[in-house]
């Protein structure tokens, strides 16, 4: 489950998403494949 200001990256694009609102969807897919969660 996705958790309040976790960042995840698409490793293909670039793109970033940090997640504002805990919970829904485990998973965030861009560029047809499942983002990284990034470390900070
Ligand atoms: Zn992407």
């Amino acid at each position: 489950m996705a958790q309040l200001g976790e960042v995840f990256v698409c490793k293909l694009c670039g793109n970033e998403v940090t997640v504002t609102k805990a919970g829904g969807n485990p998973s965030i897919h861009c560029c047809g494949q499942e983002m990284t969660k990034k470390s900070k």
